[in-house]
């Protein structure tokens, strides 16, 4: 028989997600009374704002008539790839290095491909998982050690670092996985910082994969929506970005990937002749009518309803942040992303998560999950219906004492 590839064997056995479902299961099936609340995960709950839905509903509809069918679209629609370069970029990309996507997360995975196996990862600690688990099915990291997987370099992130890691530690000619604002920690970074992360990437020959699928949840005008508002990042970083958080689309599915042309590799070669070779090569572009409803997203009354839905959420985030805040829990994030990290210091984040279910029949996400620095956290997702989450915020209170 056909042998099992060596690097799933290498997964450890429960993915976050669907170890919380399995423990959400079991407590609903000993307490059926139980009205269970999640602020656990990530998805969202609101339903797309009426322009975007008809830039969709028109996009479906046109795929039905003679002249508006069209069929695989590889890096995407130019139309849409412009757009995106002028709404996010001011306009500094060309339309070849911004590539369509279905989704953030398809293209981490994707994108190590463009590395290899024998690939540096850096991580920051705690982080989205993907970036983890992508790069131990990709072969460049091994086994699990009981804390993290060898071969991976985790940089803690804290409450003492303000939730920015040493960069000290960062290793040369490695891979970084930089996510801002962050899932899970809610914390945004500063140009400042930014600018001090493509100077060491730049002088260890680093190269960053910039999460940005969270920077329209910004509100700060200060702070730095994507990698590339920092001289020199086209040189040593690849950004990932999405829809489905700012538009709702994480059931529609679209993102976009920025690989500038001067990135290159040591041997000289172009990162962005290769991505085109790899999406060409293992994906067939991003759905038709997703594009055009990214498209209404990016019009004037598109981008009016994505602010309207973050800041819907942000709303959510303000209520939880001040529900913990008045327990005494010290909470990082929440203003400028949709995630609040929750510090229970000394505790195990399995037993807070346990706790919290039984106490407030309210659906978490325990920060070790995350990563070794997650443990002693909580993370508090702002992705809800208002009632629920108003709900959630009251029974909190029986945290107390
Ligand atoms: N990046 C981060 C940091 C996320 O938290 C998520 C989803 O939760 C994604 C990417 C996934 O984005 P997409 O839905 O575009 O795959």
């Amino acid at each position: 028989m056909i042998q099992r590839n060596k690097c799933i064997e290498n997964i450890k056995a429960a993915y976050l997600f669907p170890e919380i479902a399995k423990r959400r299961r079991e407590y609903a099936a000993a307490h059926p009374e139980a009205k269970i609340i999640s602020l656990g995960v990530g998805n969202t709950t609101e339903a797309i704002l009426p322009h975007i839905d008809q830039g969709l509903t028109e996009g479906a509809k046109r795929l039905g008539t003679a002249e508006g069918y069209s069929g695989y679209t590889d890096e995407g629609f130019e139309e849409l790839r412009k757009k995106i370069s002028e709404v996010f970029y001011t306009g500094s990309f060309t339309v070849d290095e911004v590539f369509i996507s279905d989704g953030a997360k398809c293209d981490i995975g994707r994108l190590q491909l463009l590395f290899g196996a024998k690939t540096e990862v850096a991580v920051q600690d705690p982080s989205y998982p993907v970036y983890v688990d992508g790069s131990v099915l990709a072969g460049a990291a091994g086994g699990w050690s009981g804390t993290g997987y060898q071969g991976i370099t985790y940089l803690p992130c804290t409450a003492e670092n303000g939730y920015f890691p040493d960069l000290d530690g960062l290793p040369k000619n490695a891979l970084f996985y930089f996510c801002s604002p962050n899932n899970p920690t809610g914390a945004t970074a500063n140009r400042e910082q930014l600018a001090a992360l493509v100077k060491a990437a730049r002088e260890k020959g680093v190269l960053i994969i910039f999460d940005a699928a969270y920077a329209e949840y910004i509100r700060d005008p200060v702070l730095p929506k994507s990698i590339f508002e920092i001289d020199g990042a086209r040189t040593c970083a690849i950004e990932v970005n999405s829809f489905s958080k700012p538009a709702g689309f994480t059931g529609v599915r679209l993102g976009w990937t920025i690989v500038p042309r001067d990135l290159k590799y040591a041997s000289g070669e172009s990162v962005n002749a290769d991505w085109a070779r790899v999406c060409g090569t293992i994906f067939n572009g991003a759905s038709n009518i997703a594009q055009w409803g990214a498209l209404a997203a990016l019009d004037a009354q598109g981008l009016k309803e994505m602010k309207e839905l973050c800041d819907f959420y942000l709303g959510n985030a303000a209520l939880i942040r001040g529900a913990l805040r008045k327990l005494g829990i010290d909470c990082a994030g929440g203003d400028n992303s949709p995630y609040i990290w929750a510090r229970f210091p000394g505790r195990d984040s399995w037993d807070v998560f346990a706790e919290i279910l039984e106490k407030c029949q309210v659906v978490t996400t325990p920060g070790a999950g995350f990563g070794p620095a997650g443990q002693g956290f909580i993370r508090f997702s702002a992705f809800g219906h208002r009632q629920d989450v108003e709900e959630a915020c009251a029974r909190l209170a029986k945290l107390k004492g």
